[in-house]
């Protein structure tokens, strides 16, 4: 076996152990005399399955009873049309905050469906180098929902802190950070998150939505998009990515088997801290994430040079340290490293710059 150290940004690593748990009962589960993608989603043996994901994850996040948990599928990006398909009903008009990427791609999907959204913060104009100030009093007062994304996987932005928002119900993409940190579900009015980050293998979407917003469905709404059906059917109006649910449980099991989110985090302020010290105590690298807004989950650097990122890009690969390439958007590196990502793999990198960065003196 001779795996490397993947600091890819998702799709991105699983934890050894969960692997190699599943490669042990890939052929034959349990008692049943096949393997898990080969069940119906209907049998006892499934339903066990899925039922453990979701009191599990129910545990890990502590999330309060009058929520409910779906598995879905269309990842993060299907869900930038759901949210208002399923929520603008409750006043008309929603507001978001564009804080990189993916919350620009949601923002504009809502417009695109011809509602009344507004931006009402973003820091495109600072190269989305740290998460805007996002106070109450900013937010419409009939506004259906505040829109964030918590953390910017592309950027490498985070936002330190849970913006209030009163009674509006806050909606928020956590695809990057999601079970990486304890975090009060309560604050909250709807999570979503893309499980090809830190969850699970790509295909599975998950859904936190509290109860009392299940009613705003419109009339003309796709089944398949309505997160009350999906809800009353426990995720099983169709077919679930029944696998994927399956290596999520897993992923659940071994955090819940290491302590919890409070150790996860513990291991991942470590690992971080590691990175973003290293980072600030020379100038080959810069860091150009605002120290506030920095990502637990992606580091991005760049050395200043696009000839010298890209060497750095290839030769880490190289040495086993490999998907450090930044988004095509934005250039440079970018070290994801999400639960899966041991420490002695952010040892390994940062061991790497040092040696980079006296092998190649800048001009
Ligand atoms: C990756 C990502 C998405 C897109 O997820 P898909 O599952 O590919 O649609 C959306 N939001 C954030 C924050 C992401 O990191």
């Amino acid at each position: 076996m001779n795996r490397i150290y993947n600091f890819s940004a998702g799709p991105s690593m699983l934890p050894l152990d969960v692997l190699q748990k599943a490669a042990a009962e890939l052929v034959c589960y349990g008692e049943s005399g096949m393997s898990v993608m080969e069940m119906s989603h209907r049998s006892p043996d499934y339903e066990a399955i899925i039922n453990d994901a979701e009191a599990m994850l129910r545990k890990l996040m502590n999330i309060p009873d009058n929520y409910k948990v779906l598995f879905l599928q269309g990842g993060a990006s299907t869900q930038f049309a759901a949210v208002p398909l399923n929520l603008i009903k409750r006043t008309g008009k929603a507001d978001y905050v564009v804080s990189g990427q993916f919350s620009g791609k949601a923002f504009k999907e809502a417009q695109k469906l011809g509602y009344d959204v507004k931006c009402i913060a973003t820091t495109k104009e600072d190269n989305f180098d740290h998460v805007p100030v996002v106070t109450k009093d900013m937010i419409r007062p009939d506004a259906a929902y505040l829109h964030i994304c918590f953390n910017n996987t592309i950027y490498g932005t985070k936002y330190p802190y849970i913006p209030e928002t009163g009674d509006i119900p806050l909606v928020a993409d956590l695809s990057s950070c999601i079970i990486s940190e304890p975090i009060d579900v309560s604050k909250f009015g709807v999570i979503y998150a893309g499980a090809q980050k830190n969850m699970a293998p790509a295909g599975l979407t998950l859904v936190i939505v509290r109860e009392d917003l299940l009613d705003y469905a419109e009339e003309q709404m796709p089944t398949m998009l309505e997160w009350k059906i999906m809800a009353e059917n426990g995720s099983m109006y169709n077919t679930p990515p029944c696998y994927t649910i399956y290596m999520a449980k897993l992923v659940y099991e071994w955090i819940l088997e290491m302590g919890g989110l409070e150790v996860m985090k513990e291991k991942n302020v470590k690992k971080a801290a590691l990175l973003y010290d290293y980072l600030d105590s020379q100038d080959y690298y810069i860091a150009p994430v605002k120290k506030e807004s920095r990502s637990m989950m992606n580091v991005t650097f760049v050395t200043g040079d696009a000839d010298l990122d890209k060497k750095f890009a290839s030769e880490a690969a190289k040495a086993g340290l490999k998907n450090l390439k930044g988004h095509r958007s934005v250039g440079g590196m970018r070290a994801s490293i999400y639960n899966a990502m041991p420490y002695e793999g952010v040892e390994k990198l940062v061991a790497f710059m040092k040696e980079f960065a006296a092998n190649n003196p800048k001009a």
